[in-house]
């Protein structure tokens, strides 16, 4: 089956999907981007992501492309058309195309839209999960505004092909104090020897990842044992467990950091079992 995207008001053969070379996304990264999880035929948390989206276009003074009723239409119609079950869909918002030049575009420039979707094959995250990922740390690189969810990811490219290059599936950043601040795709976690579970609070230095609010709504419901605090990469490859959550991965449990082997090597429960729960705690937009 052909794949199609939404390309500024068109359902185009994903072949024939294209932007203009002047977009300002492919010249300056000037965009923004959201993932949802599509499960079981459905949008995952699609109005957390579309607030997310709202926030990151106004810290851009980008507008919004379309109404949001009218986005949500279009992601569940490119979900539909590519007949993606499991997977994910992407939507991409650029300041527009305009002749190259570093000031923002006069304002009849409208901004760009791209909305993607690919089917993934939930058995083969699963067999991932069950015996866990590997992660290797990185100095800190980015911007300081890595609370915006932008298209600008070269940093995040340089650090996770560092990974793949060292047999890891993810980079750990941390910061200069020692301390983890996220994965290059991902927010980063750990569970203490005493099952306490810690993340890094949200407000520097980390995406305010949408997996992990749900993460967290899931601890708070169950009544476990939570500290919102910095750990230091010493700290995490002393931990009990640790795991990365993203909308694509959901919680991934992490049994190698760097050369520290996590707990006993294997998955560990706290991360499984909020794996297992994830999707009872998630809203879902019907396609
Ligand atoms: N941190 C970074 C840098 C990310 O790129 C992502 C997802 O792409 C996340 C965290 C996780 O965010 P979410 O749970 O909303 O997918």
């Amino acid at each position: 089956m052909s794949r199609i995207a939404y390309v500024n008001g068109q359902y185009v053969p994903h072949a024939q999907a294209a932007v203009h070379v002047e977009d300002r996304g492919y010249q300056f990264a000037d965009g923004v981007y959201e993932v949802c999880e599509v499960w079981s035929g459905k949008i995952v948390d699609a109005p957390r992501h579309l607030d997310r989206l709202g926030r990151s276009l106004g810290e851009l003074r980008i507008e919004w492309p379309m109404a949001r009723r009218a986005l949500e239409f279009v992601m569940r119609e490119v979900v539909r058309r590519n007949k993606v079950r499991n997977g994910i869909v992407y939507m991409q918002v650029t300041r527009g195309v305009s002749r190259r030049d570093h000031y923002f575009p006069s304002e009849d420039v409208a901004p760009s839209i791209v909305i993607t979707a690919r089917s993934a094959n939930p058995k083969v995250a699963d067999a991932t999960a069950a015996k866990g990922i590997s992660v290797v740390t990185y100095p800190e690189n980015r911007w300081p505004r890595v609370d915006i969810k932008t298209v600008a990811l070269l940093p995040n490219v340089l650090a996770k092909q560092h990974a793949k290059e060292n047999g890891a599936k993810e980079a750990w950043y941390f910061d200069k104090d020692n301390n983890v601040t996220e994965g290059g795709s991902t927010n980063a976690w750990i569970v203490t020897k005493e099952g306490v579970l810690v993340t890094r609070p949200a407000e520097s230095g980390i995406l305010r990842g949408i997996t992990r609010s749900v993460i967290l709504d899931i601890i708070a419901r169950e009544g476990l044992k939570f500290e919102e605090r910095p750990f230091s990469v010493e700290e995490a490859k002393n931990a009990k467990e640790a795991f990365v959550t993203a909308a694509s991965t959901i919680a991934m449990p992490v049994v190698k950091i760097d050369e520290a082997i996590i707990g006993n090597g294997h998955p560990g429960s706290v991360a499984t079992q909020l794996r297992e729960m994830f999707h009872t705690a998630t809203d879902f937009m019907m396609v």
